[in-house]
C-alpha cells in the first residue's frame, strides 16, 4: 500500500514509534541508500564536483595525473569538453589559431611539432559561464570560438602553462 496522507499506513505512523513503527523493520536496499546519498549531495553539484569528492576520498593525487599534464587527459570529465575537442568546429578554430600565429609557439616562438592550442580563458570555465550543456548550445557559444582566446603553443610549452596554473591553485 502506498504511504499517503490519511490512509491507514499514515494513521498507523502518527500513532507508533520505535519497535511499533511501521518502517521499522524496514531495510533499505543498496540502491536506494545510493539513491538518498546522491540526493543530499544536492543536484547542484556537477560530475566535475563529484569527481573531485572522490578524488578526496581517494587521497591527494598527483599532480602530473591531473588535468591536461596526464596522458589520458581527453578534456577534463565534461562529455561536453569531449564533443567540443572533437567536432569540426574546433578543428577549424585550431587552424585559424595556427595560421595567425604563424604555426610558431608563442611561448617559446619555435616552430615545434605537435601543436596544440590553448584556451587562455579555459574551455571549463566557458562552459560553465555560458551553462553549456550539449555540443548544440557549445557550437553557438562565440566565445568557445573566439580566436583572440585561442594561443598556439608547442606542446612542452602548453604542459608548462597547466603546471604553472595549477601550482597557482594550490
Ligand atoms: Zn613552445
Ligand atoms: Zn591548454
Amino acid at each position: 500500500m502506498p504511504f499517503q496522507k490519511g490512509n491507514k499506513l499514515w494513521r498507523l505512523a502518527q500513532h507508533s514509534s520505535g519497535k511499533k513503527h511501521p518502517m521499522y523493520n524496514h531495510q533499505y536496499s543498496q540502491e536506494t541508500i545510493t539513491k538518498m546519498r546522491l540526493a543530499k549531495l544536492g543536484k547542484k553539484q556537477s560530475p566535475e564536483h563529484i569527481s573531485k569528492r572522490v578524488m578526496q576520498l581517494k587521497g591527494r593525487p598527483n599532480l602530473k595525473n591531473r588535468g591536461e599534464l596526464s596522458g589520458r587527459w581527453k578534456g577534463g570529465t565534461s562529455s561536453v569538453t569531449q564533443s567540443i575537442r572533437a567536432c569540426w568546429k574546433y578543428k577549424e578554430w585550431l587552424l585559424k589559431c595556427y595560421q595567425r600565429d604563424n604555426y610558431i609557439c608563442q611561448n617559446c616562438l619555435k616552430n615545434k611539432h605537435p601543436k596544440d592550442v590553448h584556451h587562455i580563458k579555459l574551455v571549463k570555465d566557458i562552459i560553465k559561464e555560458n551553462r553549456i550543456s550539449n555540443i548544440e548550445e557549445a557550437i553557438l557559444c562565440k566565445e568557445l570560438w573566439d580566436v583572440d582566446n585561442g594561443i598556439t603553443l608547442c606542446r612542452g610549452c602548453h604542459y608548462k602553462i597547466h603546471y604553472k596554473r595549477i601550482q597557482n591553485e594550490k
